[in-house]
């Protein structure tokens, strides 16, 4: 008797607790540094607007280099800069840089210009431009790209002028809206409550940048150096330093609010006006999904019913899924988003793609296509993923079924 209980607690002791997806989840993110991506817009040969004489890339470039230096402080945050000196980087460069880094946030700070004496800080999430106005902002800072080489070739996708253009190309992002939302609020906050600067809020816009990462993307126009006494402020060191510290806070805030588990919904005030068509996958689980998406759908469309999942079985069809990796020693795939929600890989979520796998990372989900065993075929899986419209997808690597750099392992 006494042997059996014994033999019954022994083994007890030998099963491993069953740790819930989320719980991994948290101890992932405790591990990994917070990654955030800071782009000053312009450099180089592109000086930005010119607004009262000022340069919009200078001063760009001195309220990242301020934030980049108040965050460096936090030992839990890497930032990552797309420059940070005087120089020219291609758009699509910069979301890059952020999508190899798997950066947590992107920030993207420019100046604005209008023919009025208009001020003010406003910070854009990409969506529909709500008005003509919005248009025209994401228009010049979009204008950018013909200043670079091939820009016919690899922006065929995006006509600036036009306003219709940008519909197709807000799914990405939409899987972020939410959190890219509720980061602009915190930014407008500072600027507004504590630097007293003139409110311009959170609004949608089509920018070609805020397209090409996967993480949650703002667009900060910190002021117009067209006006005179704001141009002037933001040309000034304080102004710099005092605009830096404020996205630094809010960067900051952010990433507090998401270690403690909050939901960041910003459920009550809507960014004005914007309709967006979330397009959400219909086999959508609603388990483990951080971000609710509901609140900017159009009323009359019906919530799609959402298929639960058990946490278990969420693990377990994701390990299922990562099996013929571990098999091989060097696999190469094709990332082509990472999302919050957890997506079921059938071809008709992808676009028609198959040969799908997801891994969790941090708080999101990672979706890749294809299985390939040389670099050639990856090359060509990535043409086949730009063919359904996944343009800002990349290839990743594997070595033993662990994620490795493409560099540690392409010649
Ligand atoms: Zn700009």
């Amino acid at each position: 008797m006494n042997t059996c209980r014994f033999a019954f607690f022994f083994v007890l002791l030998l099963i491993p607790p069953l740790s819930s997806f989320t719980k991994n989840n948290t101890e992932l993110l405790q591990k990994d540094k917070f990654v955030v991506v800071l782009d000053a817009g312009h450099g180089g040969h592109d000086p930005g607007n010119l607004g009262n004489g000022y340069l919009e890339k200078n001063i760009a470039l001195q309220i990242v280099l301020s934030a980049g230096r108040e965050l460096e402080k936090d030992p839990d945050i890497k930032v990552v800069y797309t420059r940070k000196d005087d120089t020219f980087v291609d758009l699509f460069v910069r979301g890059k840089i952020a999508n190899e880094a798997n950066a947590d946030l992107f920030v993207s700070v420019h100046c604005d210009s209008h023919s009025s004496d208009a001020h003010g800080a406003g910070t854009f999430v990409l969506g529909l431009h709500a008005n003509r106005q919005n248009f025209e902002v994401a228009k010049k800072e979009n204008s950018v790209i013909y200043l670079e080489d091939n820009y016919e070739e690899r922006y065929a996708q995006y006509d600036i002028n036009s306003p219709e253009s940008v519909i197709g190309l807000t799914i990405m992002q939409e899987e972020f809206l939410q959190q890219s939302i509720y980061l602009g609020k915190k930014l407008q906050d500072n600027f507004t409550k504590s630097l007293k600067r003139k409110d311009r809020k959170v609004e949608q816009a089509g920018f070609i940048v805020l397209h090409q990462t996967f993480m949650p993307s703002v667009l900060v126009e910190t002021g117009f150096l067209t006006n005179k006494n704001e141009g002037g402020y933001l040309n000034s060191t304080k102004g710099q330093n005092e605009m830096g510290k404020a996205i630094a806070k809010a960067i900051k805030s952010y990433k507090a609010d998401l270690g403690s588990g909050l939901e960041l919904e910003t459920p009550k005030e809507k960014v004005e006006d914007s309709t967006v068509d979330l397009n959400i996958p219909k086999e959508t689980s609603s388990t483990n999904e951080k971000v609710s998406s509901q609140e900017t759908k159009p009323k009359e469309t019906k919530p799609e019913e959402t298929k639960v999942v058990e946490n278990t079985e969420v693990a377990s069809n994701t390990t299922e899924k990562q099996e013929p990796t571990a098999k091989k020693d060097v696999i190469f795939k094709v990332q082509l988003m990472a999302s919050s929600r957890n997506i079921n890989l059938t071809p008709g979520n992808f676009r028609g793609l198959d040969m799908l796998s997801k891994e969790p990372y941090k708080n999101l989900y990672r979706y890749m296509y294809g299985n390939a065993e040389s670099y050639e075929e990856a090359k060509r899986l990535k043409t086949k993923a730009d063919a359904q419209g996944y343009t800002t997808s990349y290839i990743v690597a594997y070595k033993s079924g662990e994620r490795v750099p493409l560099k540690s392992v392409v010649k």
